[in-house]
């Protein structure tokens, strides 16, 4: 292999509209920092940074201008024999730089199973077999919505908020506000009772209540109890950004999490989520496979989203996901979910190491380089912020660094 396994790649950015202006946008100032040609408009956008072999915007090899699709195609091995077998030939995961200004739709993913049923019986909006799990790592403070709320929460804003109980109608919130202390069965299909009602409420209807809940909540004090219990300056964000959605209501569901840099969350199948703002690493399956809620354009496949969703409620505990310390490298922490196309590597080497080798493993993986420089390494792999490299399977990576260095590494780990 020329470049000894190491291959620094030139990587696509997506300007979608909900990403961060200009500079203020970690996508573009990566990309500035690693391509200084790389010109960043104050009025532009951007969004995700696409770090992988996806068809829709592969990266390329920087020195050859290779599609890393079209490379991996014909290098197969490089992906390590047992990624390859399981994968069929191709790189399982797309790794990206998430720079959220306004919300993104709130979505949730099918499973494998239910994927392939979907992608079978309406190929048209479910365009791949695949599951899409997907991980979200803080670079910044970061904020998204995850995961149906505490039974408690969700009860009392049935109480204290007459509009969203309009929508969710008085059965619906009777039987979801007894059933403390039932089933666990019981208290998922009444919670999924009253999310139904609100997600196939007659649109005029809904619109005409969250205008009023709108209306309301715009006088009260900010710093009043009131709106801090209406979610007050969640509603009115959600409503500037898109007037009188669904996804307005959709709050009063979900749990509101915030992550400082390094918390993750995972988002496994059936888990209602949306991105609100904050910029942070995304790891994900290679599929286009979203069954949106709200605060979307886009179509709502309000069936099999009710269908679907996971009905357990529970605070934000439990989406948050934890990185677990290496056993075989200090500098090494690693997100693993339970899924086989992907894990996340944090490396935090600090300034007084002046020589680091990553560890070869026997898989593909992709390095994004927050901060650090190399002064010398295997082959002309040139750390520095901003940078993307792919590593063959089975390749040990040896720098000379000067201040520390600060990147993540998505992989496989496969037993
Ligand atoms: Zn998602």
């Amino acid at each position: 292999m020329g470049e000894n396994g190491v291959y620094e790649l030139k990587c696509e950015v997506q300007t979608y509209a909900w990403g961060k202006p200009g500079a203020s946008s970690e996508v573009a100032r990566l990309s500035k920092l690693a391509h200084p040609d790389f010109n960043v408009e104050q009025n532009q956008t951007y969004a995700e940074l696409w770090m992988g072999a996806h068809p829709k915007a592969p990266s390329t090899i920087l020195s050859s201008g290779i599609a890393l699709s079209d490379f991996i195609k014909s290098n197969e091995d490089i992906l390590g024999s047992k990624v390859a077998n399981l994968f069929n030939g191709e790189l399982p995961f797309l790794f990206k730089v998430l720079s959220v200004n306004k919300s993104l739709s709130i979505q949730a993913h099918p499973n494998k199973k239910h994927a392939e049923k979907l992608n079978q019986e309406r190929p048209e909006i479910y365009k791949d077999p695949n599951h899409k799990p997907e991980m979200a790592i803080a670079l910044t403070p970061f904020e998204g919505l995850c995961g149906f709320r505490p039974l408690t929460d969700i009860q009392s804003f049935l109480k204290t908020v007459p509009e969203l109980q309009a929508v969710v109608g008085s059965v619906a919130t009777e039987q979801l506000c007894s059933c403390a202390g039932k089933d666990e069965a019981i208290i998922s299909s009444c919670l999924k009772s009253c999310f139904e009602n609100v997600m196939k409420c007659d649109p005029d209807v809904r619109s005409a209540q969250i205008q009023l809940l709108v209306n309301r909540v715009s006088v009260m004090d900010k710093i009043s109890a009131e709106f801090q219990n209406t979610l007050g300056e969640l509603l009115l964000r959600i409503n500037s950004q898109f007037p009188s959605d669904v996804g307005c209501l959709v709050i009063y569901f979900l749990n509101l999490i915030k992550l400082s840099p390094g918390e993750a969350m995972y988002l496994g199948a059936n888990v209602p989520h949306a991105y609100l703002d904050g910029n942070c690493i995304e790891c994900m399956a290679c599929s286009d496979n979203v069954v949106r809620a709200g605060c979307t354009p886009k179509y709502i496949d309000v069936p099999t989203l009710c269908e679907m969703l996971d009905y357990s409620p529970g605070g934000i505990d439990k989406q948050k996901y934890p990185a677990l310390q290496s056993d075989t490298d200090p500098y090494v922490k690693i997100y693993n979910p339970a899924v086989d196309d992907f894990a996340v590597q944090c490396i935090s080497v600090p300034n007084e190491i002046k020589e680091y080798t990553f560890e070869s493993v026997d898989s593909a993986s992709i390095l994004l380089v927050l901060n650090g420089k190399s002064t010398k390494c295997t082959g002309n792999a040139h750390l520095r912020p901003g940078a993307v490299f792919f590593i063959a399977a089975n390749t040990k990576l040896s720098v000379q660094l000067e201040g520390g260095l600060f990147c993540f590494r998505a992989l496989c780990m496969l037993n």
